[in-house]
């Protein structure tokens, strides 16, 4: 099976594990403050606080930001269901805003025209969550303009984007966001097994982040009420055990040093399948632009519009049969019944649910082979396959 993702491990990988599991400290060590710094350092950005998932990162950005009861969230209904859920573990509520058709990120008009029904209606979001879908940033210029308007914060999910480039600088930076939270899951761009890290400008939500993570609890006596003598910690808000371990951030520090090499690697494999795709009747998906530089986390092609569901199904349980591991990146999450319970209906996003019914995301990977690629190409293309179909 040539699968849809796969992480990348070298032999210097297991040796900064093993360097670890052989030292003085596999949690609570000094190699998470390395990580979070060359992180920091990597994408421009003063602050990092790593923890044990994206989830989690997204959980106590809403959290530091002081979503709660009360609180609107928005996101892009093609994600992961973790971002909106975060919202949910505040006790915030949650709504979506529709797709661009092009690039699969939150359409930036929709959103505008929703803010402003929302704001006749008193009902503005605390926080709108961009999601990097792909690698490929979402129009933040745009939205810097509309958070400028209506006071919205800003977290990014750039789940899927490290090594990204938005408007000449590294997502990450935050240039217009309050957060960035990444995934360090084994399929995205790097990993540290399980794990995600959170970047900021902000000092104060840095420091509100790093408790966050482990307790609500600080040792620095700056930030204390009280000092009762060497022992004494304090725990200011309730927070959670949401630790990265010192052998996932050595992992993460030996992987991050390849970053680049990965994204490069991954963005010739993505010019090579729009070569390879360019006489299909397949929907390729946006190339970089000298303003946008992708990760290039997945390859999602779409069906020709108005091939039907069936189309795609038939498309999708061939590859599968061939030893193609393909996927689809995202099931809206609106169509999720927990969400479904929650009141929403398929039908308010119709960009979104027309990207679903075509999409499917193809093999990309670090250490996948020019000859693996058109083994993809080929069962794609192949007599059995979407030809014969239509
Ligand atoms: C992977 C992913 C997450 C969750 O990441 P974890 O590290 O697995 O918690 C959140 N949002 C998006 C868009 C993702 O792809």
């Amino acid at each position: 099976m040539i699968p849809y993702g796969r992480h990348s491990i070298s032999d210097e990988d297991i040796e900064a594990v093993v360097a670890v599991l052989r030292s003085d400290f596999i949690t609570q060590g000094p190699v998470l403050p390395r990580f979070e710094k060359v992180i920091a350092r990597h994408v421009g950005a003063a602050h990092c606080v790593a923890v044990n998932s994206a989830t989690s990162a997204l959980h106590i950005s809403l959290l530091s930001l002081g979503v709660g009861p009360g609180d609107l969230v928005w996101t892009s209904p093609i994600t992961f269901v973790a971002t909106s859920n975060a919202a949910l573990y505040c006790g915030a509520e949650v709504d979506f805003v529709d797709i661009c058709p092009d690039s699969f990120n939150m359409d930036m008009k929709a959103l505008a025209e929703k803010l402003e029904m929302a704001k006749t209606e008193k009902r503005l979001p605390k926080v709108i969550i961009p999601v990097h879908l792909t690698g490929r940033s979402a129009d933040m210029k745009a939205l810097d303009v509309l958070r400028k308007i209506y006071g919205f914060k800003v977290v990014e999910d750039a789940s899927h984007a490290i090594g990204a480039d938005y408007d000449n600088q590294p997502v990450g930076s935050c240039a217009y966001s309050d957060l960035c939270v990444f995934s360090f899951h084994p399929v995205k761009i790097i990993t540290t097994g399980e794990g995600g890290a959170i970047t900021t400008n902000d000092h104060a939500l840095g420091r509100k982040l790093a408790a966050l993570r482990s307790h609500g609890i600080t040792r620095d006596p700056d930030e204390m009420e009280r000092n009762e003598g060497p022992w004494y910690y304090e725990q200011q808000r309730l927070g959670f055990n949401y630790r990265m371990t010192e052998i996932q951030a050595a992992l993460g520090l030996s992987q991050i040093s390849r970053l680049g090499r990965f994204v490069a690697h991954r963005s010739e494999l993505a010019k090579r399948y729009d070569q390879l795709l360019a006489d299909s009747d397949f929907v390729r998906p946006l190339l970089d632009t000298d303003d946008n530089l992708s990760s290039w986390h997945l390859y999602v092609i779409r069906l020709p519009e108005g091939s039907g569901t069936l189309a795609r199904r038939h498309l999708f349980e061939k590859l599968r049969s061939d030893g193609i591991g393909v996927n689809v990146h995202y099931i809206p999450v609106t169509r999720q019944p927990y969400y479904r319970k929650l009141g929403f209906v398929p039908d308010c996003f119709p960009v979104a649910e027309n990207f679903y019914e075509r999409a499917i995301s193809i093999p990309l990977y670090h250490d996948m082979t020019e000859s693996q690629q058109d083994t993809v190409v080929q069962c794609l293309l192949g007599p059995a396959g979407y030809q014969t179909i239509f």
